[in-house]
């Protein structure tokens, strides 16, 4: 199969030569990487795989009219990193499959891997393999991300306990605050007067933490290793529906105190000059890729201080209930009621 360019032809062969050159590295455990029928490692005993792979589909995941195509590697590797990081796990090894169509310039497929490679670098993970074809109708991108444990250490979605307390990492809602500003944030006179009314360097931490989230791995490995956490998630669909998640996995309700859940200052400042509510973004944002987490009664005061020591933000927003209490949301008043299932919005 082949790419163009600008009426030039990239083979396939071109490309995964250049991926090769690129990208290959040496690895203690890895046999055999890109270039043979099969990326081989050498496992080693008592340990745990953990596998993920992402499916992303161009129009319904991304937009390359709004997003360049080292943000989307960049944001999909990160999106697979940060499903190790809530297991605990350290990521490894990454294989990357593609359908591009004829229209794409091989320019941009090199700067999606710029973007892929930049997030794996950060976190010492070696690209060992993929797959290439034509598309029809838009780009396809599919990873799969490899990390390690040792045996029988994992953090699941199934652990948490009635009084559990229940932490986030980060801050909330940044994210879909950026991808707010980057598709409707000038979109007529009125929201350019407030695009206008807003920080600059407020407008360009919440686009960067749209486009460049960070996958919290040291702190999942840190609460794995520690034992301090009974169960993990990372929140990629959004708070409301993320604890959902761990409480149908773990049969158990929960209550979140939402007057304590974290947001950021650029995202507060965002909120007031579009006249939303930042605690709806909280709740209802994807994307953020912050760890949410349950902690036994008896180790909130050690998880609270390794982190301080540590320099991880984690902060106390609720507490794992029994499971026909379903999820509550507390007011800043003291008033109860059950998370609703879709929008927050329907009960402002
Ligand atoms: P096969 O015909 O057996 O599928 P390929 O020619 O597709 O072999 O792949 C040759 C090598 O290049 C393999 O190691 C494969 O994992 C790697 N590879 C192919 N496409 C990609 C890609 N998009 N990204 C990374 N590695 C790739
Ligand atoms: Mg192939």
């Amino acid at each position: 199969m082949a790419l163009n360019k600008a009426g030039h032809t990239l083979h396939e062969f071109a490309l995964i030569r250049a991926l090769q050159r690129r990208f290959a590295r040496p690895e203690s455990a890895l046999i055999r990487g890109i270039g043979d029928d099969a990326a081989v490692i050498a496992t080693a005993p008592k340990q745990w795989w953990h596998l993920t792979t992402d499916l992303l589909a161009e129009g319904v995941h991304f937009d390359l009219h709004t997003a360049s195509a080292e943000s989307v590697g960049y944001r999909a590797a990160m999106a697979n990193l940060s499903d190790i990081a809530a297991m605990g796990a350290v990521p490894r090894y990454l294989l990357v499959s593609l359908a591009v169509p004829k229209a794409l310039k091989a320019e941009a497929i090199y700067q999606l891997y710029e973007g892929l490679m930049k997030a794996s670098r950060l976190h010492g993970v070696t690209l060992i393999g993929g797959d290439t074809s034509a598309s029809k109708s838009g780009l396809f991108l599919s990873i799969t991300l490899i990390g390690t444990t040792r045996a029988g250490r994992a953090l699941f979605r199934s652990g948490a306990q009635v009084g559990d307390h229940i932490y986030v990492t980060g801050t909330l809602g940044d994210s879909l605050a950026g991808l707010q500003l980057l598709t409707g944030g000038k979109a007529n006179p009125s929201a350019r007067q407030k695009f206008a009314s807003l920080r600059k360097s407020h407008r360009h931490f919440l686009v960067d933490r749209h486009l460049h989230p960070t996958a919290r791995i040291a702190e999942g490995r840190w609460l794995n290793a520690s034992r301090l956490a009974t169960a993990a998630i990372d929140l990629s669909d959004g708070l409301s529906g993320d604890v959902r998640h761990i409480c149908e996995e773990s049969r158990v309700g929960a209550e979140l105190d939402l007057s304590t859940i974290p947001v950021s200052m650029p995202c507060r400042a965002y909120a007031h000059a579009y006249r939303l509510d930042p605690i709806q973004l909280a709740l209802t944002g994807g994307e953020d890729y912050e760890l949410l987490f349950t902690v036994s009664q008896k180790n909130q005061a050690a998880v609270e201080r390794q982190a301080r020591a540590r320099g991880y933000r984690i902060t106390c927003i609720g507490i794992i209930r029994p499971n026909r209490v379903g999820v509550q949301i507390k007011f800043g008043d003291g008033k109860m009621q059950p998370l609703p299932m879709t929008s927050y919005e329907h009960f402002r």
